[in-house]
């Protein structure tokens, strides 16, 4: 079954079509949470990092995540945030490949993933160069030049899909290596990693796998690559004995080496719960659901308020799980929606971005939240002073 509201706790009368910025809280995340704490954490101490599997679960979960994107198990593990996986794929696909000064990635990239590789670029002081195109003229632009065609799959404004399969193709043909953040892919869309032969990808969990807010990020390695990558980030779980504290750094045979430091354990139990949601989930499945609701919502806003303009590729096919409208007041109207239980958000300059998630969403919501939508336009509702001011975070 795919939709399952009644297994998040989303307050009544909320629409909620934000998960592809922070998902709602599974039902299950409070007792697992209280759980942990008070019969691990409270009752083993230090004992719980053996005999409550707490050092294990980075890998064990990275399993259950391999399930969702199409990757074998022992592929991916758990820990610390996108920005830092983000930083550890690119700086160990750079080594892979010495000769090349080239990053190449799009300007429809989201921030921190540039400014992670800005940072990495300035620190190793080689004369590597971080170069952005438009998202449309990526493959056009994979030369001999190019170390690391990095990208975003699903772009975080507009949702435009890229084609991962044919652009790594590219990559590789062109002697490149292939890092692919999969934020807003994985519990969106169908991934097929193994299938992909991408090098290295990366995504977090708090979108649409609703572990909630700080939960650990997740990178992928391609099984052959494992033992030969260079971990810049050379933690002392990473190492090949982590207890047996030498003072030299050796790394792990296994994705291990791409851990860190020590494991966030209670985001981790809030993980294995929200991943349960998705144990009878067929993604297909899941994604055809997610395109009947963003095609009613296209259909319906552009029917009932035809100031918005589609700011997300019109097919379908080119579309992730979220849609978006460009509005000269897009802020104020998304104020206002939030303040009438249509909870979306807003990114610079005008974009309102609206999340479906078959798991909780269903068209009955959809034709609700275009409701509110259209009151809001048709009414001026967004004009109202309270709606104006830019909060810290949008
Ligand atoms: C959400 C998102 C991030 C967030 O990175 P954090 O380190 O988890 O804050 C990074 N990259 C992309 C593409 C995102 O969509």
């Amino acid at each position: 079954m795919i939709y399952k509201k009644a297994q998040f706790d989303i307050p009544e009368n909320l629409i909620y079509l934000d998960g592809n910025s922070l998902g709602p809280l599974p039902k299950a995340v409070s007792a697992k949470i209280t759980q942990t704490v008070e019969s691990e954490w409270g009752t083993q101490l230090i004992r719980g990092w053996n005999d409550c599997g707490w050092m294990q679960q980075p890998r064990q979960l990275g399993d259950r995540i391999a399930n969702i994107v199409g990757a074998q198990a022992g592929t991916i593990v758990l820990g610390d945030t996108l920005s830092i996986k983000v930083y550890q794929a690119v700086s160990a696909a750079l080594t892979m490949n010495p000769q090349r000064r080239v990053i190449l990635s799009d300007t429809g990239n989201f921030p921190t993933d540039l400014y992670m590789v800005q940072g990495l670029i300035n620190s190793l002081d080689h004369g590597y160069e971080l170069k952005t195109v438009a998202p449309q003229d990526v493959a056009g632009a994979i030369d001999e030049q190019v170390a690391v065609v990095m990208l975003t799959q699903v772009d975080y404004r507009t949702g435009r899909i890229h084609d991962m399969q044919r652009i790594t193709e590219l990559t590789h043909k062109a002697g490149a290596i292939s890092v692919w953040d999969l934020a807003h892919s994985a519990g969106a869309i169908p991934v097929e990693l193994t299938h992909s032969a991408c090098d290295f990808a990366v995504g977090c969990t708090y979108k649409y796998l609703n572990a909630g807010p700080g939960a650990p990020a997740f990178i992928y390695v391609r099984p052959d690559l494992i033992e030969t990558i260079t971990p810049a980030l050379s933690g002392w779980l990473g190492h090949q004995a982590p207890f047996a504290f030498e003072p030299n750094y050796t790394p792990a045979p296994t994705i291990d080496r791409m851990r860190v430091g020590t494991p966030s354990v209670l985001q981790m139990a809030a993980l294995s719960c929200a991943l349960d949601l998705f144990d009878d989930v067929d993604m297909q499945a899941l994604r055809q659901v997610s395109v009947q609701l963003t095609e009613l919502f296209i259909e319906q806003v552009e029917a009932r308020c035809p100031e918005l303009s589609l700011a997300s590729p019109r097919d379908a096919q080119d579309r992730g799980s979220q849609v978006s409208f460009g509005f000269e007041h897009g802020y104020a109207v998304v104020q206002a929606l939030i303040d009438q239980g249509v909870i979306g958000d807003f990114r610079a300059p005008n974009i309102m971005r609206f999340g479906f998630t078959p798991l909780y969403i269903s068209t009955d919501d959809v034709i609700r939240a275009v409701d509110v939508l259209e009151s809001i336009l048709k009414d001026k509702i967004w004009k109202d002073p309270k709606y104006q001011t830019v909060k810290a975070v949008t």
